[in-house]
């Protein structure tokens, strides 16, 4: 049974008033326009948790690309249309997006000779989502501000911190809400329900993994990836046979598990930086998931998560680069350990995998060498550059980046080294190579 609640007074407590305004304006447009619009999941589930999420998705009962124009008219900004699945995007001109999509339809069939009616409803809309914590839904019209629309029992659910399924086809119609469930379920600290749990079971006994395609199936792992804990969520993958079943060869022992654990700590450490540029959680995991793998090995998995080929080349280079850094480091460590050698070791490799190799390193020493590169040498600027060449009257050519380079690692090791230091080792360089 539906269960209706007004959360008027939440909206307006946990949102920035900005939002809550804006809020009300779409809930005054769609009066205007004769649709009920409605916010739905993430976005209200967040708002129970008091938990922030600015990223707001509407769905409505009509037309949505009609009424996402007119929020373009309205709030000013530009709308992507998206025909076929009856949805748009609003892009505002601060650059925020916002999904605007028609609820699903529901079938009226009446006897006789009449037509089947054909009624744009939320509660479709909502029966199709994965979990009653994600099925809720708000309305925004003004007579019904703040109406919560509870039809699966989401904020039962919330309240006992279950995840659980809409029915019990749902891992079978999408397999990959199993992804979802765990990552959710450790996201909030939730456990899966009994019977959403058995489901899971029985949909992995029935193999369902097996046809599903590797797209979708990576598309949820890299969601699961950029969460704050993915290794207790590939523990979980694990327990459900699920890794065994999207390949044979993915496999959790004590061994990659510690790799996995290490590299959670290094990717929980640089964020906590808040150092530019921000990984992609993904590509550091998935080097420690290959780890041990020979190329080949590599390859079957790229081919089963079917990464694009910008994604497998990524990989697959940087196991590479890696595996020459790795050798590197190890003589940088019995030589002379100049900083400048340091920096030109680590500097070609993407910064996955200097996360990677930082994660991987068992000597304290050389986790702190590491640490040093991304916090302080990796931005390290120097005073000099082309155009200062150029004034010089140095003729343009491979000798531009031959002094550069050699004026970085002068200044890497020599800190005090002066704009006027840089300028002469400059022109003696380009004396020397005339
Ligand atoms: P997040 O905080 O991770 O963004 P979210 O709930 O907003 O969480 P999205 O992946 O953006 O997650 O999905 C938006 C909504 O779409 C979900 O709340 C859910 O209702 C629905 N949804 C997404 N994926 C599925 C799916 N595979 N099956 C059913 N419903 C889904």
């Amino acid at each position: 049974r539906r269960r209706e609640r007004q959360i008027k007074h939440l909206l307006r407590e946990r949102l920035p008033r900005k939002l809550f305004d804006f809020l009300v304006q779409v809930g005054e447009l769609a009066r205007d326009k004769g649709v009920n619009v409605y916010c739905v999941g993430g976005f209200v589930r967040d708002i129970l948790l008091h938990l922030p999420n600015f990223d707001v998705d509407f769905v409505v009962e009509g037309d949505a690309i009609a009424f996402a124009r007119a929020m373009a008219r309205t709030f000013g900004g530009r709308v992507r249309e998206h025909r076929k699945f009856k949805t748009a995007v609003v892009v505002l001109e601060s650059g925020e997006k916002i999904d605007v999509a028609t609820a699903r339809l529901e079938y009226y069939e009446y006897p006789a000779a009449l037509p089947t009616v054909e009624l744009s409803s939320i509660k479709m809309d909502l029966f199709r989502r994965d979990f009653t914590i994600n099925a809720l839904a708000v309305q925004v019209n003004p007579d019904q501000f703040g109406r919560l629309v509870d039809f699966f029992g989401g904020q039962k659910d919330i309240k006992n911190k279950t995840i659980r399924v809409l029915h019990s086809l749902s891992f079978v119609e999408d397999p990959t809400r199993i992804i979802r469930a765990i990552r959710f379920a450790q996201r909030f600290g939730f456990s899966i329900g009994g019977q959403t749990e058995r489901l899971i079971k029985n949909a992995v006994e029935l193999n369902i993994f097996h046809k599903l395609s590797g797209s979708r199936i990576f598309h949820e792992i890299r969601l699961m990836l950029a969460e704050n804990k993915p290794v207790a969520c590939l523990k979980e993958m694990a327990r459900f046979n699920l890794l065994k079943a999207i390949h044979p060869m993915l496999t959790m022992d004590p061994a990659k598990q510690q790799i996995l654990e290490e590299i959670e700590k290094v990717v929980a450490w640089y964020r906590l930086l808040y150092l530019e540029p921000s990984p992609c959680p993904w590509l550091v995991y998935l080097l420690g998931l290959c780890a041990g793998f020979n190329d080949a090995q590599v390859q079957v998995l790229v081919r089963r998560l079917n990464l694009t080929k910008k994604q497998a080349c990524l990989l697959t280079s940087l196991r590479h680069s890696i595996r020459k850094a790795i050798e590197d480091l190890f003589r940088w460590e019995q030589g002379k350990q100049a900083t400048s050698e340091l920096f030109f070791i680590l500097e070609p490799l993407a910064l996955e995998g200097v996360l990677y190799l930082m994660a991987r390193s068992r000597k304290e020493s050389m986790r702190k060498h590491i640490s040093l590169f991304l916090t302080q040498l990796r931005t390290q600027t120097i005073d000099i550059t082309g155009k200062d060449l150029q004034a010089l009257g140095i003729a343009s050519g491979p000798i531009y980046g031959q002094i550069l380079r050699a004026v970085t690692a002068a200044k890497l090791d020599n800190d005090s080294l002066s704009r006027e230091e840089q300028l002469r080792m400059a022109r003696e360089m380009a004396a020397r190579s005339r």
